[in-house]
């Protein structure tokens, strides 16, 4: 399997196909990892995902938990009450934090990570997808040179190269949606002014323009983010600090003596949505698949979203036993589930608007969100603990994502770190039998567990609640094949 790109979708897709013993190669452009922070962390389905991969621990031993409810068009709320979650809380996780624990886990698990790789060029045939690599790639060992760089050949590739996704250009795939109307600066670095005239600084003019900020971080380098002088033409070249200074003498009447960059960036507002997350043996996810502005902190966790949706299918196919039509379950689901991040995020941007309607809408949307009711729908949409795929009519728990419970021996998302399916049983009186290669079954009268069985994919989301084998029996084949033996 060749997946393009090393960013968190690609890694955590990587992580995901080794669970399966697929043979994973990961092409990245660049040589070394960047430093540049643009997610700032795990919301709470991300969270539950790493447990249920034994992952947290690690995020946890290097990362703050935090209780921000709502978080949505720059309003913040207490955590709400009752939110479907064992873990209520989000991972302050800055992006290379995230990066490095999902590399060296995939590296550990035997993904091979190829730096230095950039792919140009993509053909398919019935069989496989062949990428030629640019004149830099390195040499690389199966791979046969070719003209123009170095050919490898796999039987899928996965795009995960990101917002400007070559993969997903040279598919031709339709990315509509609206482009950048206006552009923010981001960087690090050091600063002359104290700390204390910065805060008040940065408070005057956040009253007005709430895309400033001059955040201090680790040994006096400070994260400082202020608009810029309209969209560059060229939106793949870094800013440079003189950019940076002017537009902080604009909006804030100083530049708070900024040097030393460790890094400058520009990001835009752009919206928009890959038509296809599918074409043959090829397939897009994280940014390549979608595009949206910051606002909620979501585009990180609907990458690795989507590539805990798509590993185990893919797994699947190269293992011979998917079912009909599971890979193209990965567009059913996962495409409704990005237009919806982008509406989301479309309101915010209204929401975050400088002319009065915008500031009063603001304001009554704040209010609303004072009901612990709507605090919990926004902050299970932000979180994405609301995400429900349309299994068909049935339980209440059908498609939805399980939270975890405590049973009689430890608990139910430890049970999940092989990413293989599950059938949590209370009744001690169903079988797996014919499956038991792609489904564990593990009886417990746990009494957390409210219902007499539920059948697990390997993404944790609910493909069966009842007590009845007949219906377990027919139920299994749509999401694990045929029986075997
Ligand atoms: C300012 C800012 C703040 C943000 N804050 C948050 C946040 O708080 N929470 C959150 O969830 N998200 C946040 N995001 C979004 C988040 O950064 C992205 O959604 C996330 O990086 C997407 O991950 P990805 O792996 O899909 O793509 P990327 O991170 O873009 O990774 C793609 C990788 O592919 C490589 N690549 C590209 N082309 C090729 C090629 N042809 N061949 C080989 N390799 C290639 C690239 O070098 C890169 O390493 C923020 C974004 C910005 C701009």
């Amino acid at each position: 399997m060749i997946v393009v790109g090393g960013g968190p979708t690609g890694l955590m897709l990587a992580c995901e196909l080794r669970l399966h013993d697929v043979h994973v190669v990961v092409l990245e452009k660049l040589t070394e990892p960047t430093r540049q922070s643009r997610g700032q962390g795990l919301h709470t389905r991300s969270v539950e995902m790493m447990d249920q991969r034994g992952l947290l621990d690690r995020f946890l031993a290097v990362s703050e938990k935090f209780q921000v409810g709502g978080l949505f068009g720059g309003i913040v709320k207490p955590w709400p009450d009752g939110l479907d979650t064992a873990h209520p809380y989000g991972v302050a996780t800055p992006q290379p934090v995230t990066e490095r624990l999902l590399e060296e886990r995939a590296v550990e698990l035997g993904a091979e990570i190829r730096r230095g790789c950039e792919v140009v060029g993509l053909s398919q045939d019935e069989d496989g997808v062949d990428v030629e690599l640019g004149n830099g790639g390195a040499p690389a060992s199966g791979g046969v040179a070719g003209a123009g760089g170095t050919h490898l050949r796999s039987r899928y590739l996965v795009g995960c190269d990101g917002g400007r996704s070559t993969v997903r250009k040279l598919l031709g795939v339709g990315f509509p949606g609206e482009p950048a109307t206006v552009e923010t600066l981001l960087g690090e670095m050091e600063v002359t002014e104290d700390p204390a005239t910065i805060a008040a600084v940065v408070e005057e003019v956040r009253r007005t323009q709430l895309r400033f900020g001059v955040a201090p971080g680790e040994d006096g380098v400070c994260r400082v983010v202020v608009p810029a002088d309209g969209v560059a033409e060229d939106r793949s070249s870094a800013p440079t600090l003189e950019e940076f200074k002017k537009q902080l003498r604009a909006f804030a009447g100083t530049d708070f003596g900024v040097h030393s960059p460790r890094w400058l960036s520009r990001f835009g507002d752009a919206t928009r949505q890959a038509e296809r997350y599918r074409v043959g043996r090829v397939l897009l996810a994280g940014d390549a698949a979608h595009i949206h502005p910051p606002t909620g902190g979501q585009g990180l966790n609907l990458g690795v979203q989507d590539a805990f949706n798509l590993g185990w299918k893919l797994a699947a196919e190269v293992a011979g036993w998917a079912p009909e039509g599971l890979l193209d379950s990965y567009h059913a689901e996962r495409h409704p589930v990005g237009a919806r991040v982008l509406d989301n995020t479309r309101a915010q941007i209204t929401l975050l608007g400088a002319d009065p309607g915008a500031a009063a809408l603001r304001e009554l949307f704040a209010k609303l969100m004072d009901f612990e009711e709507v605090n919990r729908y926004v902050t299970g949409m932000i979180t994405a603990v609301g995400v429900r795929y349309d299994f068909g009519e049935g339980h209440d728990l059908l498609g939805r994502r399980m939270r975890d419970v405590r049973l009689e021996r430890g608990r139910l998302y430890e049970l999940m770190r092989e990413g293989r399916g599950l059938l949590l049983d209370r009744t001690g009186l169903l079988s797996v039998a014919g499956w038991a290669d792609r489904v564990d079954h593990v009886v417990d009268a746990g009494e957390e567990l409210d219902v007499p069985a539920v059948l697990l994919r390997p993404d944790g989301h609910v493909a069966w609640v009842g007590e009845d084998q007949q219906d377990l029996l027919d139920r299994l084949p749509r999401w694990f094949g045929a029986a075997t033996g």
